[in-house]
């Protein structure tokens, strides 16, 4: 029986191990699909406070690791398969394994969709990013791209425009999904031009492993066309990773869990933090600090429900 299990081991979740751990708690973290979350996916991080210098993300979670191992934490390799939500203790199973905890904490993230070229996933963090607020900084003077049609891409595309000469906005359809005032604002944007309908069939990169630019091929007429350019930010939409608590926990319409009076789930002793419950900020820092506010309503009702 744990005190407390933690599903997911980005940001959110390490914080709220390294929480949950100095409270005596020994918490069991669940690593999940991707260990370490969608920091390890990027380089450089800048705007992590206390790091003048920047940090590698993957090095960044190492850290956050180590220190979580070190007041105590548990991990356990493996994704969550099952819960059992419907009395306490709760059951967890990763696996063949299941596991029991007085009180949830998931932190399971979200995906960012992926057009599903192997040159995007060897070049992503190398001139290729989900994150225009992470990584646009790194743009500055430079020739990108801006991958999808919906307000993500509208929004990413105009942001993108403070560092880079020029933002070609790909999208494999002509309609747009982005709303009107989104649309029209980027469209007003100079510095932006609207590359439709066509999709990404290749990034191209340097033998140094950069991106040199873009094949496009036209989705109707089937024309190919190559631009260069330094970088491709993907701004297709994020996926929760919320399957296997539909039913249990409640989430809005895009699946992202609704958490009420700071991190509390609609169950009782389940709490929430990061990506997996926020589609607004997704940064690093909030995960941290929505992590940390889990591990501390945890400890509380840990205390209140005591046997
Ligand atoms: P979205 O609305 O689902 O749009 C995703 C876009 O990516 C669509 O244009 C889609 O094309 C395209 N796409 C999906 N898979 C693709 C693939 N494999 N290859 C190429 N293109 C692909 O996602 P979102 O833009 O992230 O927005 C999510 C939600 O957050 C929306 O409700 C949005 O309004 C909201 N949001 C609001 C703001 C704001 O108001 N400031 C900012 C960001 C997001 P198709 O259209 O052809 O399917």
């Amino acid at each position: 029986m744990h005190n407390v299990i933690i599903i997911g081991s980005g940001c959110a979740g390490l914080t709220a191990a390294i929480y949950a751990a100095r409270a005596n708690l020994r918490p069991l973290v669940i690593d999940g699909y991707e260990p370490g979350g969608q920091l390890t996916l990027t380089t450089m991080v800048e705007n992590y406070p206390g790091f003048p210098d920047g940090v590698l993300g993957p090095e960044l979670i190492e850290n956050m690791r180590k220190q979580a191992q070190k007041f105590g934490a548990e991990f356990k390799v493996g994704a969550v398969s099952d819960v059992d939500l419907g009395r306490r203790p709760f059951k967890i199973t990763a696996g063949k394994e299941t596991f029991e905890a007085k009180a949830l904490i998931v932190a399971a993230g979200a995906s960012a969709r992926m057009i599903g070229l192997e040159s995007e996933r060897r070049l992503m963090g190398h001139g290729v990013s989900t994150c225009a607020t992470c990584d646009g900084y790194f743009f500055r003077g430079k020739e990108i791209a801006v991958v999808g049609g919906g307000d993500s891409a509208m929004e990413e595309a105009n942001f993108l425009t403070r560092y880079a000469s020029k933002v070609h906005l790909v999208h494999r359809r002509n309609e747009f999904r982005a709303s009107k005032i989104m649309l029209d604002r980027a469209r007003a944007n100079e510095k932006i031009q609207f590359v439709a309908p066509f999709v990404v069939e290749e990034i191209h990169s340097a033998s140094k492993g950069a991106v040199e630019g873009v094949r496009l091929r036209n989705a109707k007429t089937g024309e190919a066309r190559e631009i260069a350019l330094e970088g491709v930010f993907v701004a297709i939409g994020h996926d929760p990773n919320t399957a296997i608590f539909r039913g249990k926990l409640e989430m809005d319409a895009n699946g992202y869990l609704v958490t009420r009076n700071e991190s509390k789930s609609s169950v009782p002793g389940v709490f929430v933090a990061g990506d997996v419950q926020d589609h607004r900020y997704r940064q690093a820092v909030t995960a941290a600090g929505s992590g940390c506010m889990a591990a501390m309503d945890a400890e509380k009702f840990l205390e209140e429900h005591k046997d």
